[in-house]
């Protein structure tokens, strides 16, 4: 059981809605928290949750996807193949900022007299409204609205509006709207290290991240282009303003560098709107000059000027729909409704904001919304995130894919450098390569290999997509078995080993026999085999080229094959349990009771060395086997070990609670499964890892679905064939959600009464619920009766 204690949002400041996250207040003790809430993105352009007045702040941040800086990793001690490059992702310009002064006073919320306020993230429209009456020491009302997008239709794109109007008095009334670049050295104390030694923050760089490269005015529309002072990228600004009044105005473009500005000031009159909209493009480029990135973000801003903010608007929309009619799931529990709902939808909005148009970059372990993790992209992706999308949004699922693809150029180079043969992906990256400094918990994890090979099975399974495992799996497929094939050995009775690796669980390290990683590494070497083999039977032609094109060799085939069989798995008959290395269980067992709960998490208050030498866990190691490769396992065995390793688990990492919800609802425990299942849900919403303000825990939110729907909805896909065993909790009326599978289009529902599966398109499909097997038909939904409660 996690020990862990949930902050949940107050309801009389945070009311729950299904629909939509409602802050009815602004308030001193949250605010920090909801800029990563309130954070809007679209895969490509992230911007968090801060006010337009620019104050107060905490951690203002605008990201573009894999624009980063790199730096030299300086190693107290060197030693040879440590990972040398590091990649922060870069706080670019913030052009959010909309200063307002109304008889030169400005709107400060924490000291502004305000009335009515109420900030909507609505998670169909996919639009930050806020809406507030201010009044002003002389005791005007000023009525304040304003509305930002992330656009998910196009992709450099995202938009402010905002409007002030005085319903009863006259005053002269100035919006400055500014782009400020702060990310680099002047500016230090953004964020603020209020942790300092917490391992998960972003470095504070050293000196100027962004050399400004060119800048036009050209009447309101302002264009910077820069370059990073050490990874060569570059980067485009633009920002076009729209005055929309009845009212006298003028206007005055003011370029100062790191702070440009357009001031637009009108003498308001009773009932007269100022309406500014800031019309905002980024580019990104590894290779075009910054003037280029420029240019196109003047032809951006030209062709959405037109439609304006409304356009955006309408198109955000019709994203949203999209996404929506593939990934709802509704949850009628009996206690909270409205706030479980609005906290599921939120969670599936994050995933649906940080991948919508990530096509050609990763998705980070904060998605975009904050810096933590230098932006660094991890397993989370593959093994979390994937899921997820393979049932609901195929498109995007395969993108990333092929952008993990596009890294093994460099995955072969670090293989290289560490003795292997084959590609061996780095464990966190930006670029490519390995900038994982502490090796033990980072390079040590060698089992992303095989975490991105599973995603290439499973994608390929549950979507049906063979021409992409051809062009784009089959190459990783090879590289990764060949680099297991040849870092593993056989002992004298022909068992296969792997040695001084780290698993999941990073209190735990470098070890030998990691039984997740030998279990997954079998898979991924069985799969290559397989696949390898099913290629040269089904289509020789195909194969031939590939192997040329790789290399491959039949002996390999077989090594792979060989290899996968004699895999050696831990496995302690006395306690009838998995040991999750080979030394495991020798370890002392940490006293978690005894542990006061203000040490937690463990990683930041004991030396490595002192948690090493226990038996303690960070996060599902083993029992996320039992979830990926669950057909492995026999229920008796899944018991007894979620048993053991429950007990010995901190979940100090936010990956856990939900593989530990999936398995504690398939050995029939509904209330740890529930208890999980909160966390997982709440991760965010309620704090529960105390860090929220450094952004969205991005593999928690997609795990929520994993949890509901490979939990509670019982669903797996081994082998391909679908299967649904549902644990539908005493304490929920229904679950309902949809899956996309291999061109069929799912609905299911369940209740205590009634199961009901329905194919809405796509042609017939096998499906096996409990222990039977079905065939669903279009328009001819089962309906099935419950199992009774185990
Ligand atoms: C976890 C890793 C994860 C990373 C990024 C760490 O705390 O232990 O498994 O990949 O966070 O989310």
């Amino acid at each position: 059981m996690l020990k862990r204690r949930l902050f949940p949002l107050s309801d009389h400041l945070y009311p729950p809605d299904p629909w939509r996250l409602v802050e009815t207040g602004f308030s001193e003790h949250y605010y920090a928290r909801a800029e990563t809430i309130f954070a809007l993105s679209n895969g490509f352009i992230g911007i968090r949750g801060t006010f337009e007045e620019g104050r107060p702040v905490l951690a203002p941040g605008t990201f573009v996807a894999g624009f980063h800086d790199t730096w030299r990793i300086l190693h107290a001690e060197e030693a040879f193949g440590l990972a040398r490059t590091g990649q922060t992702i870069v706080n670019v310009p913030d052009a959010t900022v909309v200063k307002l002064y109304v008889d030169d006073e400005p709107l400060f919320l924490p000291t502004a007299r305000v009335r009515e306020y109420g900030r909507v993230l609505d998670m169909r429209a996919g639009v930050l409204t806020r809406e507030l009456t201010w009044l002003t020491a002389a005791g005007k009302q000023v009525v304040v609205r304003s509305m930002r997008l992330v656009s998910l239709e196009q992709r450099h794109v995202a938009a402010i509006q905002y409007e002030v109007v005085l319903p009863e008095d006259s005053a002269p009334v100035v919006l400055s709207s500014e782009i400020v670049n702060r990310q680099d050295a002047d500016s230090r104390g953004f964020p603020p290290q209020e942790r300092p030694g917490d391992p998960r923050l972003a470095m504070a760089p050293r000196e100027r991240v962004l050399h400004e490269q060119c800048r036009a005015v050209d009447g309101m529309r302002l264009l910077l282009g820069y370059q990073t002072a050490h990874s060569g990228m570059t980067l485009g600004v633009g920002v076009e303003h729209l005055v929309e009044t009845a009212l006298a105005h003028a206007v005055q473009a003011d370029a100062t560098a790191d702070r440009d500005k357009v001031v637009v000031s009108a003498e308001a009159s009773p009932g007269m709107a100022l309406r500014l909209t800031k019309l905002i493009t980024y580019q990104s480029s590894r290779a075009v000059p910054a003037s280029e990135l420029v240019e196109r973000c003047g032809r951006t801003l030209d062709r959405v000027k037109g439609g304006g903010f409304g356009c955006l608007e309408r198109g955000q929309r019709q994203q949203l729909d999209r996404f929506w009619d593939r990934a709802d799931v509704r949850i009628e529990a009996d206690d909270e409704p409205d706030r479980v709902q609005q906290a599921v939808r939120w969670s599936l909005f994050q995933v649906a904001q940080a991948t919508w148009r990530a096509e050609g970059s990763g998705v980070a372990a904060k998605g975009l919304t904050g810096q933590a993790y230098e932006g660094h992209y991890f397993w989370d992706t593959e093994i979390y995130v994937l899921p997820f999308l393979a049932y609901t949004q195929p498109r995007i699922a395969r993108n990333l894919l092929r952008f993990r693809h596009s890294m093994l150029p460099k995955a072969r180079e670090r293989a290289r450098e560490l003795n292997q043969r084959g590609a061996l992906f780095a464990w966190r990256t930006i670029n490519g390569e390995e900038a994982s400094a502490y090796y033990q918990a980072g390079t040590a994890q060698y089992h992303i290999n095989a975490d991105i090979a599973y995603a290439v099975r499973r994608y390929a399974q549950v979507c049906g997509d063979e021409e992409f495992l051809l062009e784009v799996g089959a190459e990783i497929l090879i590289e990764t078995a060949r680099m297991w094939e040849d870092l593993g050995f056989y002992d004298k009775r022909r068992r296969f080993h792997i040695h001084g690796v780290t698993g999941p669980d990073e209190y735990t390290t470098v070890v030998n026999d990691n039984a997740y990683t030998n279990l997954m590494a079998s898979m991924n070497l069985s799969f290559a085999a397989w696949y390898a083999r099913e290629l040269q039977d089904e289509r020789p032609a195909d194969y031939r080229v590939l192997a040329s094109e790789t290399g491959l060799k039949e002996s390999e085939v077989e090594a792979w094959q060989r290899a996968a069989q004699a895999m050696h798995v831990p496995f302690d008959r006395r306690r009838g349990i998995n040991p999750q290395d080979a030394n495991f269980l020798e370890r002392e067992v940490w006293d978690l009771d005894g542990t006061p709960p203000e040490r937690f998490p463990l990683l930041l208050h004991y030396h490595p060395l002192v948690i090493y030498r226990y038996q303690v866990i960070k996060q599902a190691d083993i029992v996320l086997a039992m979830f990926l490769l669950g057909d492995e396992f026999s229920l008796e065995r899944k018991r007894a070990n979620f048993d053991y390793y429950d007990a010995l688990t901190t979940g100090d990492s936010s990956l856990s609670a939900c593989v530990q919800c999936v398995i504690a609802a398939e050995i029939g425990d509904e209330e740890r499964a529930l208890e999980y299942f909160r966390y997982a849900l709440l991760m965010d919403l309620a704090n529960v890892a105390g860090n929220v303000s450094d952004g969205v825990h991005i593999a928690a939110a997609a795990g929520s679905w994993m949890a509901i729907v490979n939990g509670f909805g019982g669903v797996r896909d081994y082998d391909g064939r679908l299967s649904l065993d549902p644990h539908l909790p005493s304490t929920w009326q229904s679950l309902e959600f949809s899956l996309r599978f291999r061109d069929r289009q799912l609905r299911i529902r369940l209740s205590h009464d009634e199961e009901r599966y329905t194919l809405e398109e796509g042609p017939a499909l096998n499906i096996r619920v409990r222990d039977d097997r079905h065939v669903l038909t279009s328009g001819e939904p089962l309906v099935l009766t419950p199992a009774p409660s185990r």
